[in-house]
């Protein structure tokens, strides 16, 4: 099931091509694929250098660049079409033109015609300490065995440029949409993460025939940008502290989990849909009930028209005489400082009740939205129905597993739980039931695995990519 993702690793670790010709070097062949390089083309070499100049030291646009390449006769890769700006743009992002490979910038999603995709990963630069050779943070970039055409600092900088253009340009024309932000079209993917609290990636591990689809893993984001510990003791980088070792997830697991999952939501839960909302209810309950005090609003209110009518008769008080001015003033100063005090109160008890409010689960909504027409017999559940049920899949050690539901009805936010870096208390607060509304737990035996990879999928049963299933449902 890795020979495949085996065979990107090791042209990884050589630094080898993957890809052929490129504007502005020849491709060189060799008697063996893996010893292929490129030699500088002098005309289109000159031309590559040409955009990154004007672009990074005369500060020219993009637009700019490529008239000024037409006007001058400079031909394209093909020799027949002109240049346009996302032309000169895609030139400005090539890594190879500083003489490094980026691997993963594609991969494959159709199962059936091996479509490719770009995957949008970013460049990332190695940052060294002030000596020069302790990595700090480690890139994403191999080096390459040809020559660069671009020095690393022009093309870095040419980078920086290009996002604060675009940034720029997002923030104009979008609001505050990102721009180059894409989903994954695995809908699965888009859900799933490890307990550390990084993605869960998809990773293609064997090609698609004429007769079967694709197959793929989803893997740790962070363990696949840590490299293995191997290729960090090769490259001479240090281990790193909080590596995560959690094995990737077969597809043929996540869609066995995804049929087991809706079975219980879809038929199982209707017959029990009253007792379940109880449960969450009581969940909910028990979750505000932690947080607010035993003040209501009710009370609030009275207190705060009683120290209204306080201070109205500190007034009366005085014009009769009855206090001084001076007294009047202090008794005025601490009656208002109290009233202000119980306004924020009742403020902050508002805030407490609507959020209260929206939480409160509208059982028939739950229950129109459970009787929609669900496919539990094939190889997982829909795209569209992950989409618009799973909230977060949560792969947790010893093969356990979080399948927090959202029945909503409210579209996710992409990239809401997207983390920028590894937090510990994160990490511990996704391993900690706790932190989820869960409703229900079963496991899936061994025998139900061997009889879904056989039977549903048609995949060789292998024992040792297999251990008994834990999955807990939760409840956003
Ligand atoms: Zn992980």
């Amino acid at each position: 099931m890795q020979c495949c993702t085996r065979g990107i690793d090791t042209y990884r670790e050589r630094g080898q091509l993957v890809q052929g010709n490129m504007f502005g070097y020849d491709l060189v062949k060799a008697i063996e694929r893996q010893n292929n390089t490129y030699k500088i083309n002098p005309v289109d070499g000159a031309a590559v250098q040409l955009i990154f100049d004007m672009y990074v030291n005369k500060g020219r646009g993009t637009d700019l660049i490529a008239t000024h390449l037409n006007v001058n006769k400079i031909l394209t890769f093909d020799r027949k079409s002109q240049w346009s700006a996302s032309k000169v743009r895609r030139v400005l992002m090539n890594e190879k033109y500083m003489g490094y490979i980026l691997y993963g910038k594609y991969e494959i999603v159709d199962t059936n015609t091996k479509k490719k995709i770009a995957t949008h990963i970013e460049p990332k630069r190695t940052k060294y300490a002030d000596d020069g050779v302790t990595v700090i943070e480690e890139g994403n970039l191999v080096r390459g065995n040809w020559e660069p055409l671009i020095d690393e600092e022009t093309w870095w900088k040419a980078q920086e440029i290009r996002k604060a253009r675009s940034n720029e340009l997002a923030n104009t024309k979008k609001g505050n949409m990102r721009s180059g932000v894409r989903v994954s079209s695995d809908s699965y993917a888009n859900k799933a993460y490890c307990e550390c609290g990084y993605r869960l990636s998809p990773q293609y591990t064997h090609a698609a025939t004429e007769t079967e689809p694709a197959q793929f893993r989803y893997t740790c984001r962070q363990q696949i940008n840590a490299h293995t510990a191997n290729y960090r003791k090769m490259h001479g980088l240090p281990p790193l502290a909080n590596t995560c070792t959690l094995k990737s997830v077969t597809d043929v697991k996540m869609r066995l989990m995804s049929i087991k999952v809706f079975q219980y939501l879809f038929r199982d839960i209707k017959d029990t849909l009253e007792d379940t909302i109880k449960i969450i209810e009581q969940a909910e309950r028990l979750n505000t009930e932690k947080g607010s005090s035993v003040i209501t609003l009710e009370s609030l209110n009275e207190t705060l028209e009683k120290l209204q009518r306080r201070l109205e008769r500190y007034i009366d008080m005085r014009a009769d005489g009855e206090i001084s001015d001076e007294q009047y003033r202090s008794k005025k100063e601490s009656t208002e400082e109290e009233i202000q005090s119980t306004i924020r109160l009742i403020q902050e008890k508002k805030v407490e009740l609507s959020k209260q409010e929206r939480y409160k689960l509208d059982i028939n909504k739950i229950r129109e939205r459970l009787e929609m027409y669900v496919d539990l017999s094939g190889f997982g559940v829909s795209n569209e129905m992950i989409d618009f049920f799973v909230e977060r899949i949560i792969h947790r050690s010893n093969e356990e597993y979080v399948w927090e539901m959202n029945l909503s009805g409210l579209p996710n936010v992409p990239d809401k739980y997207k983390i920028r870096g590894y937090s510990k208390e994160y990490s511990d607060s996704l391993k900690d039931d706790k932190n989820f509304n869960i409703v229900k737990t079963f496991v899936i035996s061994l025998d139900e695995c061997r009889e879904f990879c056989k039977n549903v999928a048609h995949r060789v049963y292998k024992p040792v990519y297999w251990q008994q299933i834990t999955v807990k449902i939760a409840i956003k």
